[in-house]
């Protein structure tokens, strides 16, 4: 084996490194027999069917509960889609009828819906994420019906750490190992956010996917190192490469138990400067995150979920009754909601779907919320709504024209005599906010924050659009950085335009995610950050252990520098002197309060 052989590199879904022994787990589809069954017998051969489906459900079931007590509530949830997919009626309804009509065996009839449905599924980009759910259950009911044991389940022998090599990682089997009997897993297919890397990462087993043609280089026995934080597999690892993988995993380790402890400290710099930390929510699934997490409320609640995948918008009612129950979850603290950021690299609404030849220039975002009253109207109505109850604000995005922050007070305004009109309990006023996303926006700054009552700064769509640079372009991901010198000026810039009309501007990028990001952007003055839920807990600490002087004297050396290198140079020496660089990335979730905020 060459040595770019012996390195596999894939996608890490859940962080840790394990070094044991490859276990290839071959999964492969059972062999139907063709059987015509005799007419009189067709009954009793969709009972057989039905007998299955019923059985399935059990261990269905028994999986749900077992993953309810050791991952949590959500991860349950997975079985549940599971048991959906099992019972689908029109699904069995199909087969049942090809039993019937074709006299074919339930097994072959069962064989050859699944097959049907599988090409369906695998041509959505949609479904094709829940493929090896779907596969999980079908290939279980087959089995059953054959009278076939399923899935092989090694354990560890002698005590010696296994790590699982398989073409398809499924829910199913993830959920039946712990830490004591697996080591890691590793799977050509798969992402991020697969359900069984979901369901790894809770588990606090490492995972790396998406390891294509992995299977035919790795055999069982083979000694391996599997880092999930980086997403590499070392094959027949040298002493030296384990000995720093252990002491690798060991700093990590020790990091996540201090993260454990950051999460309810609070967000004060080593030198006494308060942060404030709010959360991005873009799913109802991050919000308990986003509370367990000590998120000092939601700095940008994205909407655009309520439509995607969708075929009608979500009506008045939907939406007040969604951001109310957010609202209610924080209490007084602010819940930010911004507007549909529709199209560009979200899917536009269906009626409104054309080719454009620049979507990123085109019709999307606020444009398409002022431009469409029966679209923005009932959002703002829903907001308004909510302000009864909860301190929601409304937040625009992509604004490039002053004029447009005046259209949507203007909005705001109609949308609150409208809901005085029909007595419905609401608010009469709406706080408003401007995302400062667009490079027109930073030059406008003090002009908005004056149209406005406070500022955002978008760093993903800031960076797109001062670099020219597509953000979702893999081929340009080089120079899609936020570290170059006209995007540290341009944050320079905002922060002081709004600070001299009184406001105090944050920011929602996921700049304010990332560590080494965060530090700089505490150093160019920034006080309050909207970070991803899940990484919370790391911003918290790294605040923690950073001076604000020191950042303060990195950032203004970093905004002289003239290339995004060079910035990156500074940052990491400065950081350096506090945190140890090496670990920062693999700063995972601590699982046991994951695990308590999620049966709450
Ligand atoms: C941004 O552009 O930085 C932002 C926060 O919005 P989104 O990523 O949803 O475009
Ligand atoms: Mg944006």
């Amino acid at each position: 084996m060459t040595e770019s052989e012996r390195i596999l590199t894939g996608i890490g879904v859940s962080p840790g490194i394990a070094v044991g022994r490859a276990h290839v787990l071959s999964v492969s589809l059972p062999v139907v027999p063709h059987r015509v069954v005799p007419k009189d017998q067709v009954e009793a051969e969709v009972e057989r069917l039905r007998r299955a489906v019923g059985e399935v459900r059990e261990h269905l079931e028994a999986l749900r509960d077992r993953a309810a007590q050791r991952a949590g509530p959500r991860e349950a949830k997975i079985f549940d889609a599971q048991i959906m997919m099992l019972e689908d009626s029109d699904f069995l309804g199909a087969v049942e009828k090809l039993i019937r009509e074709n006299q074919l065996s339930a097994e072959r009839a069962f064989e050859f819906k699944s097959l049907e449905m599988r090409a369906l599924w695998s041509a959505s980009s949609r479904l094709r994420e829940r493929l090896p759910d779907l596969s999980a259950v079908q290939l279980r009911v087959l089995h059953h019906l054959l009278g076939q044991p399923v899935e092989e389940v090694p354990r560890m022998a002698d005590g010696e750490p296994v790590i699982l090599f398989t073409r398809e990682l499924t829910p199913g089997l993830t959920v039946q190992f712990d830490r004591e009997h697996i080591a890691g897993f590793a799977s050509e297919e798969g992402t991020r956010t697969s359900h069984a890397a979901i369901l790894a990462h809770s588990l606090g087993i490492p995972c790396v996917m998406g390891l294509v043609g992995s299977l035919e280089r790795v055999r069982s026995g083979m000694p391996v190192i599997l880092d999930g934080a980086h997403g590499l597999v070392i094959l027949e690892p040298t002493a030296e490469e384990i000995k720093s993988a252990q002491a690798y995993e060991r700093r990590r380790l020790a990091l996540e138990r201090e993260l454990e402890r950051a999460v309810d400290a609070a967000a004060v710099t080593a030198d006494g400067v308060r942060l404030r930390l709010l959360s991005n929510v873009d799913t109802p699934e991050d919000v308990e995150l986003a509370v367990s997490h000590g998120a000092e409320g939601v700095g940008l609640l994205r909407t655009e979920f309520l439509v995607l995948g969708r075929a009608s918008m979500p009506d008045e009612e939907e939406q007040a009754s969604y951001f109310a129950e957010v609202g209610r979850r924080f209490g007084d603290k602010p819940v930010v909601i911004r507007s549909y950021d529709l199209g560009g690299d979200k899917f536009p609404l269906e009626e409104g779907r054309f080719l454009e030849a620049n979507p990123f220039l085109g019709w999307r975002a606020l444009r398409v919320c002022l431009d469409r009253p029966d679209v923005f109207k009932p959002q703002i109505r829903a907001m308004l709504r909510a302000r009864a109850e909860a301190n929601i604000q409304l937040m625009i995005p992509l604004v490039t024209q002053v004029e447009e922050v005046a259209r949507t007070r203007e909005m705001i305004a109609e949308a609150a005599d409208e809901l005085a009109r029909e007595g419905k309990r609401a608010a009469s006023e709406l706080p408003l906010g401007v995302m400062i996303e667009t490079p027109a926006a930073v030059m406008l700054a003090d002009q908005l924050a004056e149209a406005s009552e406070f500022l955002s700064v978008g760093t993903n769509d800031l960076t797109q659009y001062t670099l020219v640079v597509d953000r979702g372009n893999a081929r340009l991901a080089g120079r899609f950085t936020p570290h170059h010198p006209s995007i540290l000026r341009m944050l320079k810039l905002v922060l002081e335009a709004g600070k001299r009309r009184g406001r105090e501007p944050s920011v929602c990028g996921e700049m304010a995610s990332d560590p080494l990001s965060a530090f700089l952007l505490i150093g160019l003055g920034y006080r309050v950050l909207s970070v991803a839920p899940l990484k919370l807990p790391l911003v918290r600490w790294l605040v923690r252990q950073v001076d604000a002087g020191s950042a303060e004297r990195a950032a203004s050396s970093a905004l002289e520098a003239s290339t995004a290198a060079d910035v990156r140079e500074i940052l990491e020496k400065a950081i350096g002197e506090f945190v140890d660089l090496k670990v920062l990335e693999a700063g995972r979730l601590p699982r046991a309060k994951r695990e308590s905020s999620l049966s709450r």
